[in-house]
C-alpha cells in the first residue's frame, strides 16, 4: 500500500529592499513561531535563486520554500505566515511586492517546469497568477504580488544538485551597524573546513564573503556541501556581537541551475544563461572604466563578451586570449546584450601566430598597404610581393582549464571550480 503524505507547500518571496530586511530572515521567524505552535517543518527550508536577471530583483532574485503537514493545523499555520509576512516586509518601499503561495498538491512536471522558466526566462505577475489558479494553488499578494513570481518557483524547483547555508541573523538593534565579525576566525574556518564549505573569504580582494554588506538582518552566511562542515564551520566563527538566531538553508546556490547548454550562437537569447563555444575573433580590449570585451563567434553566429570592472584579476586572463582560441564560456546576457562571463575552459589555444618577415638590416618589415608587401621603415628595402610567417608561440593559458571569477564578484548560483566534479 502506498500512503501519500499530504503537505503543505509554503512559498513566500519579495518582502525586502536595499534598505533592509531579507525574506530568508522572515522564513526563520516564521518556522520558529510554527514551532512555538507545534507545527514543524519537514526537512531544512530552501532557499532558492531564481533568473540573476530579473529586473525588480533587490540583491540575489532568492525565493524562499518550505513544507509542513497538511493537518487540522494548517489554518493556523497560514494566519501565522500571513500575519508575519504583512509585519515585517518592507511594504512602504516602492519595490517590495510580497507574495504567499500555499500549494497541497503534487510537485507535478509542469510545475518543475514554471519552475525552471523562472531561472531560465522572464515571467509576468499575470501569467504566474494564471498558472498558480490554475494548478489550485492559493495565492496572496501584497500590493502588486510580484513576489508570487518567485514564491511559486521556489516551491518546485528541482534540487538534484544542492549546497546548504547557514545563516545567522543579528539582533535587531544591531540593524545597519558594521557587523563585529573577527577576520581570523573566518580565515581559520576555511582552512579547516575548504572545500566543503567554499566562498568563504577572497584572498585576491582582502574580502569577506561571508559578511553581507547591506543593512540586512543577516550577520553571516556559510557555503557548505554538507550539514557536518556548516557545523564545524559555526563553531570555529568568532563573532564580537549577540547571535538572535540561525537557520540552515537547503538551496540551489553554486550548482550552475541557472546554465543552460547551448550548441549555435544564433539560439542565445537576452536575460538568459548559457555555457556555449565559440572562438575568439580579435585580441580582447580594455574600455574606460576598466571592463574588457571582446568577440565569441561560430558557425551561426557572433555576440561579445564581458568581463566587468568588479571581476578584477579575471579579466588579465580574459586578456591573455588570441584570435583563433576556442573555449567554452559560462555566464548570462544582461540589459546590453552583451554575454557577461562568470567563468570559461579552454577548449583549443591557438599557439601559431602570424608575424611580418625580418628585413636584411635586422628590422621587422612593415606592411606597404594592402597587397603591396613590406617596407623597412629603417633602410627602404621593400619587397612587393610576400606572406606573414607563421610561428609557434608559448601560450600563459592551459588547454582543459577553467578559469573563474574571483569570489568577491561571484553570483550566488555560480558553481565554483572546487564543486565541478560534485
Ligand atoms: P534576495 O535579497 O533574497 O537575494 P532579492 O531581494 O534580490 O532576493 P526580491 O526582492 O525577492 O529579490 O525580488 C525579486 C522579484 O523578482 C520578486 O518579486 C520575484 O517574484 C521576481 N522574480 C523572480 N524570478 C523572476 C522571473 N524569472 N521573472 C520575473 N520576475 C521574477
Amino acid at each position: 500500500m502506498v500512503i501519500i503524505i499530504n503537505y503543505l507547500y509554503v512559498g513566500i518571496d519579495d518582502t525586502d529592499s536595499n534598505e533592509g530586511m531579507c525574506t530568508s530572515y522572515l522564513a526563520s521567524y516564521i518556522i520558529n513561531k510554527l514551532k512555538e505552535n507545534d507545527i514543524k517543518i519537514v526537512n531544512y527550508p530552501r532557499l532558492i535563486r531564481l533568473n540573476p536577471f530579473a529586473q525588480f530583483k533587490t540583491r540575489g532574485n532568492g525565493a524562499i520554500s518550505f513544507k509542513i503537514l497538511n493537518d487540522n493545523k494548517t489554518s493556523l499555520a497560514k494566519k501565522i505566515i500571513l500575519e508575519e509576512t504583512k509585519n515585517f516586509a518592507m511594504l512602504d518601499s516602492e519595490n517590495t511586492n510580497p507574495g504567499v503561495v500555499f500549494y497541497n498538491g503534487q510537485i507535478t512536471n509542469e510545475l518543475v517546469d514554471y519552475s525552471i522558466r523562472a531561472i531560465n526566462s522572464i515571467i509576468t505577475i499575470e501569467e504566474a497568477e494564471k498558472f498558480a489558479n490554475r494548478i489550485c494553488a492559493e495565492i496572496h499578494k501584497f500590493k502588486n504580488g510580484r513576489g508570487i513570481i518567485g514564491a511559486l518557483a521556489a516551491i518546485a524547483f528541482p534540487l538534484k544538485d544542492f549546497t546548504y547555508e547557514l545563516l545567522t541573523y543579528r539582533v535587531k538593534n544591531n540593524y545597519g551597524k558594521k557587523r563585529k565579525i573577527n577576520k581570523g576566525s573566518v580565515l581559520k574556518m576555511d582552512q579547516e573546513t575548504y572545500p566543503d564549505t567554499f566562498e568563504n573569504y577572497d584572498m585576491s580582494e582582502d574580502y569577506i564573503a561571508i559578511e553581507p554588506k547591506t543593512p540586512c538582518p543577516v550577520l553571516y552566511g556559510i557555503r557548505s556541501n554538507t550539514i557536518d562542515a556548516l557545523k564545524k564551520a559555526e563553531k570555529i566563527v568568532k563573532v564580537d556581537e549577540d547571535i538572535y538566531s540561525a537557520c540552515i538553508f537547503k538551496t540551489n546556490q553554486h550548482t550552475d541551475a541557472h546554465i543552460q547548454e547551448v550548441n549555435n550562437i544564433a539560439d542565445l537569447n537576452q536575460f538568459s544563461c548559457y555555457k556555449f563555444k565559440g572562438t575568439v575573433r580579435k585580441r580582447p580590449t580594455i574600455i574606460e572604466g576598466g571592463h574588457v570585451f571582446f568577440h565569441l563567434f561560430d558557425k551561426t553566429g557572433e555576440i561579445e563578451c564581458g568581463a566587468y570592472e568588479p571581476t578584477k584579476d579575471f579579466r588579465k586572463i580574459i586578456l591573455k586570449l588570441h584570435p583563433g582560441d576556442i573555449i567554452e564560456v559560462y555566464g548570462g546576457i544582461g540589459k546590453h546584450n552583451t554575454f557577461n562571463i562568470e567563468k570559461f575552459k579552454v577548449i583549443k589555444l591557438n599557439k601559431i601566430k602570424y608575424i611580418n618577415p625580418k628585413c636584411e638590416c635586422g628590422r621587422t618589415l612593415s606592411s606597404a598597404g594592402k597587397n603591396k608587401g613590406f617596407k623597412c621603415k629603417k633602410c627602404g628595402f621593400k619587397i612587393k610581393s610576400g606572406k606573414k610567417i607563421a610561428i609557434d608561440f608559448k601560450r600563459d593559458l592551459e588547454e582543459n582549464k577553467l578559469y573563474e571569477t574571483p569570489i568577491s564578484a561571484r553570483r550566488h548560483l555560480a558553481k565554483p571550480i572546487c564543486r565541478m566534479d560534485i
